[in-house]
Parts: C-alpha cells; structure tokens; sequence
C-alpha cells in the first residue's frame, strides 16, 4: 500500500528555489516569458499565504490551477500527533509521505513562546549520527536527512496551527505586537545540521525570502556539534547566527561527551569559529554548555571555558541538562550552576541559564526522539 503510494506521489513544490519553481512550471506548459511572474505568485501564496490547495490561487488561471494541482503536490506532512506544556511549549510529531522504500518516516518540530518572542525549533535529520551520550536523539539510528520541502514544513505546520499567517494575524485579537508568533527559528532539533548541508542551505533561503516567510537571517540560529570544516563554508552560504555545541572544556572530556571531538578537536572547532564571517560584537557565536554535575561544571572548567574563548565575541548559553528514560548522567545543582555562571559573566561574556522549557511532553533540548526505527522494527515483523 505504502509502496504504491510513495510511487503514485506527485512531486512537491514546497522546498524548491525560485529558479526550481520555474522550471517545474515549464512541465505544466507555462509559456516562458510568463515564468517569473508565475513563480512569483505561487511563491507568495505558499510562502506568505500559507494556502494549502491550488485552488486557493485566485489570481492563476483557473486553467493552470487545474493543471497545477493534476501535476503537484503542496500538501502538508501529516501531524501524527500534537502536545501541549503546562508551559505553553507545543510540540508536533510529523510523519513523512513515504519514502522510496515505502517507509515512513517521523520528525518533531517544538514551538517554544516566550514574553518577548517565538522560538519554533526544527529538525535537519531523522535522527542523529553523532551519538552525543547525554543526548536522547543520539541513541536513536540516523534514518535519514531530510529533504529541503520537508525542513521548510516544519515551518509551514507550526504556523498553521499557531494561526501565524497574516488573514489569521490580522483577526487574532491576543496576536503579538511584532505581529507573528514564531519571531525566531533554531535549527536545534533532530539531526546535525552541517551533515544536510545543501538542503539546510535551501530551507534557509527559503524561510528568510523577504517575500515569503521572511525571517531575517539573524534571527535563524544554526546549531552545531562542531563540523569544523563546515562551519566557515555555512557563514558564507547562510549567513545565519551560529551557536556551537561546546559541552566541555578539555578534549578528554569533549571526547566522551561529544565523539565527533575525536575528528574535530576543540581547538579545531574554535579556530573555525574566529573564520566565521560576519562576527563583531553585535552578531557574537552562542556556545552552549549543557551542565552535568560531576563532568564539566567545576569552576576550573569555567575558568578554562573562559580561556578558550578569548578573541572571539561571544555569549553562553548554559542548560540545564534535560534527563530522559535510561540517561546517564543528572544535571548539576543549581547552585553549582549559578557558579559557573558567574565565573563567566565576570570574565565579560552574557552567560544566561536556559529555562527548561516543555520537559513534561519530553519537548526540551536533547529530549527528541522519533520512534522511525520501532516502528519500522515492527513493520519488519509484522511483514515476516
Ligand atoms: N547537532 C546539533 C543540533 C542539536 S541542538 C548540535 O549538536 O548542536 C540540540 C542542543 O541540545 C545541543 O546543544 C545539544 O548538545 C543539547 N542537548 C542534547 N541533549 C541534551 C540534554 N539531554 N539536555 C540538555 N541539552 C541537551
């Protein structure tokens, strides 16, 4: 069924660029010098409209809608399941259109609002290779990257269902002030970003098109374990915030914690830091620092994390760590916590305390794990 399905699929339009979208519009006989205004349409009603038919594209011809909706598909992935925090945290569990093996696949998407912001955290892969041993994603298989139209419909999900789309801004009597809900967008869910480097790239652009979306670049943070070598290449390509997860102060450490150390040292991931273009003190790198008591949060290890970063303009950002079922390690007292933070706000950098936010639907930092793999465990049994 699955199999018939994932072959019967009309291709997608969302995730495509702009020079994409005119060639697809080439296949449904657009004539070319109407391309580019098309395109532009099109763009408008699915970026900035968020329309989910066709049919809604009132000012294409009915002829080309028709033909557009026989030949593509613009159709939301399916929300398998949706939950709310005693916080206000929502989370939302995606399930993909079936891939080539007719497998279907599973992300989460979190929204976490805030007095004086949005913050709508999205996933790159569908789990994780990096095998960080107090993160909860690490222990689920990588399954996949994730298409560019599927890291944009992340985006496009949550502003559905939190009404943040103009026509639903506009008659929303408790919309914010800067009117939009989602202010900011974090690539800090599932997945090593730099690992899906093109395809993070092209969502990008897509979520900061001024004509879409329109998410200034500064307020998109791409989050990273540290790929070295990418990290100068995203400043160039995206030019989006960056935050590095740091974690750990000495190698010996960042080895346990974070294995990618053993391919890109701390050093490394520091000298690709001061490369990283575009950085002043005004667009400084966030280094986040999860606190895990016994391991890395002594005040020499704060004094040393304040030597490691000298010469480049940054902030930390110290979390809490989020248990989840089986981890290894607890988190740090708070007061151990408030130390080491203060070492490092004396030292001149801004060291904020993350609020966990939605542990209670298991939404918070390292706290995501899809069940893909059960499932398709199950599947394989079920079949046999
Ligand atoms: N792979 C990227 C994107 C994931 S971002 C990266 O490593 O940066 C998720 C952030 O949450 C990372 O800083 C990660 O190290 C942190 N994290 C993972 N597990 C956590 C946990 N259990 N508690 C607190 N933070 C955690």
């Amino acid at each position: 069924m699955n199999i018939i399905a994932s072959t019967t699929r009309k291709p997608g339009l969302i995730g495509l660029s702009r020079p994409e979208l005119m060639t697809a519009l080439a296949l449904v006989d657009v004539p070319e010098r109407q391309r580019r205004m098309r395109a532009q349409q099109i763009w408008h009603w699915l970026y900035h409209r968020g329309v989910t038919s066709f049919a809604d594209m009132t000012n294409v011809s009915k002829a080309l809608r028709q033909r557009l909706e026989e030949t593509f598909d613009i159709s939301r992935p399916e929300v398998a399941a949706r939950q709310i925090s005693v916080d206000g945290t929502r989370k939302w569990l995606l399930r993909l259109p079936p891939d080539d093996t007719g497998a279907r696949h599973e992300v989460e998407v979190v929204y976490i609002p805030e007095e004086d912001r949005g913050t709508l955290c999205i996933s790159s892969q569908v789990g994780c290779t990096l095998n960080c041993t107090f993160c909860h994603t690490g222990t689920q298989r990588l399954v996949r990257n994730l298409t560019a139209g599927e890291i944009v419909s992340q985006v496009l999900v949550a502003k559905d269902d939190l009404g943040d789309w103009p026509d639903r801004i506009a008659q929303d009597p408790d919309a914010p002030a800067s009117g939009r809900w989602i202010t900011n967008v974090v690539l800090m869910g599932m997945g090593e970003p730099l690992y899906n480097f093109d395809n993070v790239r092209e969502a990008v652009a897509i979520i900061s098109d001024g004509e879409g979306i329109s998410l200034s670049r500064r307020r998109i943070t791409l989050s990273t374990a540290g790929v070295a070598p990418l990290i100068p290449k995203a400043g160039a390509e995206m030019d989006v915030m960056l935050a590095i997860s740091l974690h750990a102060t000495t190698d010996e450490v960042r080895d346990r914690l974070v294995p990618l150390n053993r391919k890109y040292p701390i050093a490394e991931v520091l000298e690709a830091c001061r490369n990283y273009p575009g950085l002043s003190n005004a667009r400084r790198i966030t280094f986040e620092y999860v606190m895990l008591k016994g391991i890395n949060d002594s005040v020499a290890d704060a004094k040393r994390l304040v030597g490691l970063l000298k010469g480049i303009p940054a902030k930390v950002n110290l979390i809490p760590f989020n248990p989840w079922p089986g981890s290894p390690y607890e988190c740090s007292d708070w007061e151990t916590i408030e130390r080491f933070a203060e070492v490092v706000n004396r030292a001149g950098y801004a060291s904020p305390v993350r609020s966990p936010r939605g542990r209670d639907i298991m939404a918070a930092c390292g706290q995501l794990k899809s069940a893909s793999e059960k499932r398709r465990a199950s599947e394989r049994r079920q079949q046999a």
